[in-house]
């Protein structure tokens, strides 16, 4: 047995010097180990030969044995094509080509037996098969006729000449050379609970299957241990940190809480509310930190949610502080708390920016004196120099705005960890928060406070603004008011600029008899919040803005959403800004106005926002619509998943099965020193070596 890892690729059979160069830089294949472990990206089961007759559109691609009789070329231009009649020794079938015209006519030869391989399609009213892969019979030995892999290749590649097919000779001869078992990863007590495939066979099976079945189970086999390491670093370090941090005991419910329970709650609590609130409670008088992510919906109640919350920790002699992503939150939070405070003796305070000079230095000193039970800030003024007295408990609304190294300059707040809690609007799918927020205990507000009314969500495109205005005259005539938004636009902040402007100019004109706000991303943050205030305030009926709006504002009276170029954003942005509206009790509308032209995702996209207004809905959609390389958090959280099979997006079942897994090795064995554990411990030793980053999730 030798080491994998070790051994250069070019000491494989028909790998030189150029082509272990082509492999590294392309595909950054160095050794055995990684030619093992790049995986086909299909199968094409090609055990049985179809006669011309048996075809159909329906089918997947198929391979029949037949000859070319004659060529035709046609067409100029882009039209320009080949056409083949291949007989099988009873039917004729069309072979069409539009490109590499020249390379087939010199290679293929007619009245010579080939096996064509492709996908049954209608061409010019015919049925035919369009650029098919065609090898001759002798060529095609036995392992080739079952499941045959297909690798991912590079332009450059290709153009070198390296095709799928050469990946293939190079792992069959890998495979011819491995004559060992390959050593074991997970502990045998695992695989006979899980019923998993040993990886010797399953990386065999993985490249070069015998039936659909074995590669499933091949598949499963490797998608869940690249899911269970990952899950059992996490999990490990999340441990140690939990072990480690010492948290404030809050033990006591007491009389601020109870007060405000029983006396100034305006409405009773939501299920939803009363048990992420009885969750986060059990944290914080564990004795240790708590590091808690609460999810919920827009218009959930999280707000009132996290001012409980900080009445337990004052209840235990502390200070809490909540910390908003722009100024005009943060004196809505202001404004709320203290609406619901009433007259209860809790200090809340504000600190912002624009605070300066005496009033200052009087928050500064409060802090420090103890005297202000609840601050309420932007996180860049959290962050300077401000001193409490004893800070027990953070809480940061509407997080994506707040990168992991910020969440980290907090702990230094106090001397001994404030409990931590992440309020988000932006539903993220469980099992990417699972991985993503791994270290985070995830709370979720799953439902709605009774007697909202959805927002009815309209699509329409931009041929016919008439009625669109109409609409909104009408909306504003009965008293409410209407946002207007526009896509950023990526490649010019200049254009973007020019788009809202030239709109707030069309829009006067369209509207004369209103007043009109505007707030864009080139604005200095006390110009934008001047104009935002306007709004809010009701003194201007319309605002026009970028998405600079998405975050957390509470207009209620605003029921209209109109959002141009819809078909420009995300799922979930489109959700969030939908969020906007329907805070009030009147209906309310999210119009998505987009062009005519629309790909098949973007129309699903919009779809789908007609069809529902459930978040996490949302959220699993797009997941599965784009893939969890673009969603907000993955990017963020900074962490390389290298996940070579396993989709977050479409693996959830197996995300949670390796989850519970690593918990219960882990319950069993903390330390991962008993019997077979030793690998694991030796494998994520490994782990850890290769991704550094891992280390940034504690
Ligand atoms: P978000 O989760 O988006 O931050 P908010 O906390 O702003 O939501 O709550 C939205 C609105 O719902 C607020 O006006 C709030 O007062 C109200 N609300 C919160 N909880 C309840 C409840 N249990 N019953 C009725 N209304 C509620
Ligand atoms: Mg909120």
């Amino acid at each position: 047995m030798e080491d994998l890892q070790q051994k250069a690729i070019n000491y494989l059979p028909g790998i030189g010097p150029a082509r272990a160069k082509m492999l590294e830089a392309e595909l950054g294949i160095k050794t055995w180990h990684d030619l093992l472990y790049t995986f086909p990206y299909k199968h094409i089961d090609r055990s049985r030969l179809y006669k011309i007759r048996e075809l159909t559109t329906e089918m997947p691609f198929v391979q029949v044995l037949g000859q070319f009789l004659s060529f035709e070329e046609a067409g100029q231009g882009r039209k320009h094509r080949l056409t083949g009649h291949f007989w099988d020794g009873e039917m004729f079938l069309d072979v069409t080509w539009f490109h590499g015209i020249k390379y087939i006519k010199q290679s293929v030869k007619t009245r010579k037996d080939y096996i064509l391989f492709g996908r049954p399609g209608v061409y010019g009213g015919r049925l035919s098969v369009i650029h098919p892969d065609l090898d001759k019979p002798e060529s095609m030995t036995l392992s080739k006729m079952s499941m045959q892999p297909y690798y991912s290749t590079t332009e450059r590649m290709k153009k070198a000449g390296m095709t799928s097919r050469s990946l293939e000779n190079f792992t069959s001869s890998l495979f011819t050379k491995l004559t060992w078992t390959l050593p074991e990863t997970l502990p045998q007590y695992l695989i006979e609970r899980l019923h998993l495939m040993p990886l010797d066979k399953a990386l065999r099976a993985a490249h070069y299957p015998t039936t659909a079945d074995e590669l499933a189970a091949a598949n499963m086999r490797l998608k869940f241990e690249e899911l269970f390491f990952i899950q059992l670093v996490i999990m490990s370090y999340a441990r140690k940190r939990q072990q480690e941090r010492v948290g404030r005991r809050f033990a006591r419910v007491g009389n601020a809480f109870n007060t405000f329970y029983h006396k100034y709650l305006p409405f009773p609590l939501t299920e939803a509310q009363k048990r992420v609130i009885r969750e986060m409670h059990a944290d914080m008088k564990s004795g240790h930190q708590m590091n808690r992510l609460l999810q919920g919906d827009v218009g959930s109640g999280k707000t009132l949610v996290a001012l409980m919350v900080m009445l337990i920790a004052i209840d235990n002699g502390c200070q809490a502080c909540i910390m908003a992503p722009t100024e005009i939150l943060a004196e809505q939070h202001l404004q709320t708390f203290r609406n619901f405070l009433k007259d209860m003796p809790i200090r809340v305070e504000l600190l912002t920016g624009t605070i300066k000079g005496k009033k200052r230095t009087a928050i500064e000193e409060g802090l420090q004196d103890g005297s202000i039970h609840i601050l309420i800030g932007t996180h860049a003024v959290i962050e300077d120099n401000v001193q409490f007295n004893n800070l027990g408990l953070v809480i940061i609304d509407e997080q994506h705005r707040f990168g992991v190294a910020q969440r980290a300059r907090l702990w230094q707040k106090s001397e001994v960890c404030p409990h931590v809690l992440v309020m988000t609007a932006t539903p993220i799918p469980r099992t990417l928060a699972m991985t993503v927020y791994g270290d985070l205990d995830v709370s979720i507000i799953d439902e709605l406070p009774p007697g909202r009314k959805p927002v009815r969500t309209i699509h329409i495109y931009d041929n016919q603004p008439e009625q669109l205005y109409q609409g909104v005259v009408r909306e504003i005539g009965a008293g409410h008011q209407v946002y207007f938004v526009f896509p950023l636009v990526k490649e010019s902040e200049k254009l973007d600029l020019k788009n809202v402007q030239d709109e707030f100019v069309h829009l006067k004109e369209v509207f004369p008899q209103y007043k009109i706000s505007m707030v864009h991303g080139k604005m200095k943050p006390s110009e934008k919040d001047a104009e935002m205030q306007k709004f809010v305030s009701g003194e201007t009926q319309i605002l026009v803005a970028t998405t600079v709006i998405e975050v957390g504002v509470n207009v209620p009276n605003a029921s209209v959403m109109i959002i141009q170029n819809a078909e420009r954003f995300g799922l979930s942005q489109l959700h969030q800004l939908r969020g906007r509206v329907g805070r009030g009790a009147e209906q309310s509308y999210c119009i998505l106005v987009s062009n005519f032209k629309l790909s098949a995702e973007t129309r699903k996209r919009l779809h789908i926002m007609t069809e529902t207004n459930d978040g996490f809905e949302i959220a699993e959609a797009d997941l599965k619509l784009r893939g969890p390389g673009d969603l907000e958090g993955t990017q963020q959280s900074g962490i390389a998943f290298n996940l070579r099979l396993a989709n977050l997006g479409r693996d959830g079942q197996l995300v949670q099965l390796a989850r519970d897994t690593a918990a219960y090795v882990l319950d069993a064995d903390p330390e991962l020193q008993t019997g077979d554990n030793i690998l694991l411990r030796r494998h994520l030793q490994e782990l850890k070596k290769e991704h550094r980053d891992w280390s940034q999730i504690s």
